[in-house]
């Protein structure tokens, strides 16, 4: 029993603000958990830790950043596109489709995100063209929900995803994501290996699509922009099925690797330490703010001489 009463009014003092806090003194701070996207994080980070940790935690801005203005306009226009078809109950037009694209545009300029040449420009608006021709009423009237975003908090740090697209088809529950690209190459390594980047992504997806739902979607699509304008139209969708078995198990193993390579990154950020990829396309290192005094580029160099 504690006599004196300065001490007791101290302790009561201290007891209250131990309540207060609702958790003992001696139990460690939570740690803020990081937020991780596989788009953002896990794959800029798989195909290259160095120029990955560069840009993300030494304070680099691309200085290329034409590079992500064809996938952005791609995103932005369809989601308007969707929006105007909920509000209007039909397609947008030729000349609907120009106004919306050049507003958008404008929008990006100020941002400071602008295309290389008017060829690209004019590529991107072709593109966005044929698609609403071609997926048109049916694929807008069975969107259920565009960017929906998905959060899951692990024991570690916070997984994060945009889903460009939720739709149905007959029964069917389907998640979609855009490329404003060629399908990749699966004849050759780094066209395999690209599109297995891309097949890890819908895995989140999917993954944090479930935690939310409880259910796996039916399937997910990637969807090639650029094939539409070869006519290529059975090469636009790549499909994933989730409702396989070996599927599901592929997903709950990347999970994992996920988490591993969050280790590795919260590892390289406290050492400072951000390694060389072992394999990367010579096309990516090309395109690179720091292949001036990056070994691997050097090395590539050194190739073409000898
Ligand atoms: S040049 Fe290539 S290997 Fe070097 S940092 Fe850039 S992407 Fe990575």
């Amino acid at each position: 029993m504690v006599k004196d009463p300065g001490i007791e009014k101290l302790l009561n003092g201290f007891s209250k603000f131990v309540k207060k806090r609702e958790i003992p003194l001696t139990q460690k701070e939570k740690r803020i958990k990081n937020r991780y996207t596989i788009t953002g994080d896990i794959i800029s980070y798989s195909i290259c830790p160095r120029q990955y940790g560069f840009y993300k935690f030494l304070g680099y801005a691309p200085s290329n950043p034409t590079q992500e203005w064809y996938g952005s306009i791609i995103h932005r226009f369809l989601k308007r596109a969707h929006m105007s078809f909920l509000r209007t109950g039909r397609v947008v037009n030729d000349e609907e489709i120009e106004r919306i694209f050049y507003l958008i545009e404008k929008s990006m300029e100020a941002e400071g995100i602008r295309a290389t040449n008017e060829r690209v420009k004019r590529r991107a608006l072709e593109v966005l063209n044929k698609f609403c021709l071609i997926e048109g009423e049916s694929f807008f009237r069975s969107v259920i929900e565009a960017e929906l975003r998905l959060i899951k908090e692990l024991d570690n740090f916070i997984l994060y995803g945009i889903i460009d697209v939720l739709r149905t088809e007959g029964e069917k529950v389907e998640i979609w994501d855009y490329k404003g690209m060629e399908r990749p190459d699966e004849t050759n390594f780094y066209g395999r290996e690209k599109l297995n980047r891309y097949k890890k992504q819908m895995y989140v997806y999917g993954f944090l699509f479930k935690e939310r739902t409880g259910t796996f979607p039916d399937k997910a699509v990637l969807y090639f922009m650029n094939e539409l304008l070869k006519g290529n139209l059975e090469k636009t969708r790549f499909i994933i099925d989730f409702r396989k078995e070996e599927i599901q198990n592929e997903v709950e193993n990347f999970i994992e690797e996920f988490k591993r390579i969050v280790e590795e990154i919260e590892e390289s950020q406290k050492t400072n330490n951000w390694r060389l990829p072992e394999n990367i396309d010579k096309n990516t290192c090309k395109q690179c703010d720091f292949r001036g005094d990056c070994p691997k580029f050097l090395s590539f160099k050194k190739e073409q001489v000898i």
